[in-house]
């Protein structure tokens, strides 16, 4: 089935122009058709009302809960969170239960994630249960699916082993993707010094994170792997990294939004809705790092999309578990706040998340272009809306962003040429997918 769509603006990522464009899809080869103004009619139709088409957005650091926590979230509703963000791929984090961290469990997923409205890649363990005793098998988790190795949740303690772990992955083609924490600077930290000394509880030193990446940029370098650095927070980590890529190492770097529009100084009392690792630090910390995307040195945004159910964020700072949800607010809290004071371009902002993280992850995706997958969506420029967590698709009600205004909310999402999301004010659109709806179950 051949679905055109009407009334949109498509986005040059090359110039930043918006020219009014239809987009002819097909569902059966899931790619775009054709491109331009005067473009035949399909099977279905389906009209916009001056929205902008975008490629969809690529998130590299997901954690979509399941196996085990399907309380938090389900591969499923992530999805479906992911869809309604104008995300259509992600790749999802291995701290599951049991861990990801063999070929059964990486094609487990998989499984799961073929009827889940957007393309879920697993990402596996770098050592076994995530121990940081013993490395897994690479080879085997890349033939099953397996897009990069990470141990995301923990840090591996031993640069012993880490250095094995760069060198195979290395011969293998597969990013580590690294969350950085010394445990024995760490400590039982749950939050920046600032906020830490205010609310009387033990702080989480912004040094735990930047000396691991020191380590491990060196590691890279000796070894030549791929280092991706997840959730940048700290000025002392950005210099590193600027560092690294000034000699040469292969090194990728994302940054959160909520390290990019929060500090320290936004926690005000003891709510576990601010509680997220590594922690918001301080505005000196937030500066450098959107100074750092801004310039390059911090390649894309992944969210860290991390749900908890409404219980336990109800606990304590102390007792709470670590993680914010992010995937359906990014994009509308990145556009209103970045890019209409004029920080940075729609177009930089859409290559740093779908063009970038694609090409990081060795993705296809980040362009629109007859031929390519038909992975777009459409976001609303016009229309303010308040966020309101009550009203988002995964189970993670936990955002910090609560009450914000923002415009730029997806409209609706399109995956491998099938519609995967679309908004329930967009009444139009709405009624004009009805028809299609035998081509949308996936
Ligand atoms: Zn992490």
């Amino acid at each position: 089935m051949k679905l055109r769509i009407d009334g949109g603006r498509l986005l040059d990522l090359t110039d930043g122009s918006l020219e009014p464009a239809s987009v002819l899809v097909d569902d059966a080869s899931g790619r775009v058709l054709a491109l331009g103004t005067d473009l035949p009619a399909g099977d279905a139709q389906l009209t916009l009302h001056g929205e902008v088409l975008l490629p969809g957005l690529v998130d590299v650091h997901v954690h979509l809960r399941e196996p085990g926590y399907t309380d938090k979230e389900t591969i499923h509703t992530g999805a479906q969170s992911a869809a309604a963000g104008g995300f259509t791929q992600i790749a999802c984090m291995p701290n599951t239960q049991p861990p990801l961290d063999s070929p059964a469990w990486v094609r487990w997923v998989l499984e799961r994630a073929a009827t889940a409205p957007v393309q879920v890649h697993p990402v596996a363990c770098i050592t076994r249960e995530q121990r940081g005793e013993a490395l897994t098998d690479f080879a085997a988790l890349q033939a099953a699916g397996a897009v990069a190795l990470s141990d995301d949740g923990r840090g591996v303690q031993d640069g012993g082993l880490m250095r094995q772990a760069l060198a195979w992955a290395a011969e293998l083609g597969l990013p580590v993707a690294i969350h950085a924490e010394d445990e024995s600077l760490a400590g039982p930290g749950v939050l920046h010094r600032g906020a830490a000394a205010r609310l009387g509880l033990p702080d989480l030193p912004g040094e735990a994170e930047a000396a691991m990446v020191a380590r491990d940029l060196l590691l890279a370098e000796q070894t030549g792997a791929h280092l991706h650095v997840c959730h940048v927070s700290m000025e002392s980590t950005v210099s590193l990294i600027r560092w690294a890529k000034q000699r040469g190492v292969h090194v990728t770097a994302e940054v959160a939004p909520h390290h990019l529009l929060l500090s320290e100084d936004a926690i005000d009392g003891d709510d576990a809705v601010w509680k997220v690792n590594p922690p918001l630090r301080s505005e000196r910390d937030r500066q450098a790092c959107l100074a750092g995307f801004l310039d390059g040195t911090l390649d894309l945004v992944a969210t860290d999309h991390a749900p908890h159910t409404a219980a336990e964020k109800a606990q304590s700072i102390r007792t709470a578990p670590f993680g914010m949800v992010g995937l359906e607010t990014v994009f509308p809290l990145l556009y209103t706040y970045l890019v209409l004071p004029g920080k940075l371009s729609l177009a930089e902002l859409v290559r740093r998340m779908s063009t970038r993280p694609a090409q990081a992850f060795g993705l296809t995706g980040g362009v629109i272009r007859p031929g390519a997958p038909a992975d777009l969506t459409a976001v609303d420029l016009a229309h303010e809306r308040v966020i309101d967590p009550e009203r988002f698709l995964s189970k993670g009600r936990n955002t910090p962003f609560r009450g914000w205004q923002a415009v730029g909310f997806p409209v609706l999402t399109l995956c491998r040429g099938r519609v995967v999301y679309q908004a329930q004010e967009q009444t139009c659109v709405a009624a004009a997918v009805q028809s299609t709806e035998g081509g949308t179950a996936r």
